[in-house]
C-alpha cells in the first residue's frame, strides 16, 4: 500500500466514522484509543528501560522505588480514562467544519489556534486542580511520584472528562478540521507520555536536550507539586510565578 492508499483508507474510515451509528462510532474510537496508549506506553517503556540499562546514553531522572500497586493502578486508570476519551469524541462528531483543511496556511492557522487554546486550558485546568476543594480528584494522578509512560493517564474521571472535553470546547467556539483534531490528539497522547517516561538523556543533541527539559520539568511537577503547571511551554508558568528554573527532582 503506497502513501495515498493509506491517506484514502484513513479518509475513507474519518467519513464512516462520522456518518455510522454512535456505538459503532464509540467501539472504533475506543478500539483507536486503547491501542494507541498500549503501543504507545509499551514502545517508550521498552526504549527507557534499554537506553538506562547501557548507561552511556541515559538514565533515570528519579530511581525511587515505585509505589505498592503502582502499575495496575496505572493501567487500569489508563484504560479508564481511553473510555472517557472514546465517549468525549462523539461529541466531535457534530461540531467539525470538514475532514481536511483545505490549504497549508489553515492547517498552520488551525494548529497555532489550538495549541494557544489547549496550552491555557490545561494550564488553568490543572491550576484549579491543585486548589483545596478539587485536589482529591487530581490525587489520583499524582500517586505516581516517579512517572511512567503507563501513568500519562492515569487520572480520575473526572480529571479524564475535564482533559477530553477541550476539543469539543474548543470546536464549538472555532471552525477547526476533524484530521487536525484527531492528529492532536494522537501526538498529545504520545507527547504526554515521553514527559511522564522519568528518562534524562545524556545530552549529545539538541533533540535530547530538549526532551530532557520536557520530561525534568514534569518530573518536578510530579516530585514537588505546586511548580511546573504547563504542557509544552512554560509561558503561564512564567506569568504566574509557577515556574521551577532549574528543575530538580527530590529523591527522598
Ligand atoms: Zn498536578
Ligand atoms: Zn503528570
Amino acid at each position: 500500500m503506497n502513501i495515498s492508499d493509506l491517506v484514502e483508507t484513513v479518509l475513507l474510515m474519518f467519513e464512516f466514522w462520522i456518518q455510522t451509528h454512535w456505538y459503532i462510532a464509540f467501539a472504533m474510537s475506543l478500539a483507536t484509543n486503547l491501542g494507541i496508549y498500549i503501543v504507545a506506553a509499551s514502545s517508550i517503556e521498552f526504549l527507557t528501560n534499554q537506553i538506562t540499562k547501557r548507561g552511556s546514553f541515559g538514565r533515570f531522572v528519579d530511581n525511587r522505588p515505585f509505589k505498592k500497586g503502582q502499575r495496575t493502578n496505572e493501567m487500569k486508570n489508563g484504560v479508564l480514562a481511553c473510555v472517557t476519551f472514546a465517549l468525549v469524541s462523539l461529541l466531535a462528531r457534530s461540531l467539525f467544519v470538514g475532514i481536511v483543511p483545505e490549504s497549508i496556511s489553515q492547517l498552520l492557522m488551525e494548529v497555532l489556534v489550538f495549541t494557544v487554546f489547549y496550552e491555557t486550558y490545561s494550564y488553568f485546568v490543572h491550576r484549579i486542580l491543585h486548589t483545596q476543594r478539587f485536589r482529591a480528584f487530581h490525587s489520583v494522578h499524582h500517586y505516581s511520584v516517579r512517572t511512567t509512560p503507563w501513568g500519562a493517564y492515569s487520572v480520575h474521571p473526572i480529571e479524564a472528562l475535564l482533559i477530553g472535553m477541550s476539543a469539543p470546547l474548543f470546536m464549538s467556539v472555532f471552525s477547526v478540521h476533524l484530521s487536525v483534531i484527531f492528529g492532536f490528539h494522537i501526538l498529545g497522547v504520545i507527547f504526554t507520555m515521553v514527559i511522564h517516561s522519568n528518562l534524562e538523556f545524556n545530552e549529545r543533541f539538541i533533540l535530547f536536550r530538549l526532551l530532557n527539559r520536557y520530561i525534568k520539568y514534569h518530573s518536578a511537577h510530579h516530585s514537588i507539586g505546586n511548580v511546573n503547571f504547563g504542557f509544552v511551554n512554560s509561558f503561564w508558568d512564567s506569568c504566574f510565578g509557577t515556574k521551577l528554573v532549574e528543575p530538580k527532582v527530590v529523591n527522598k
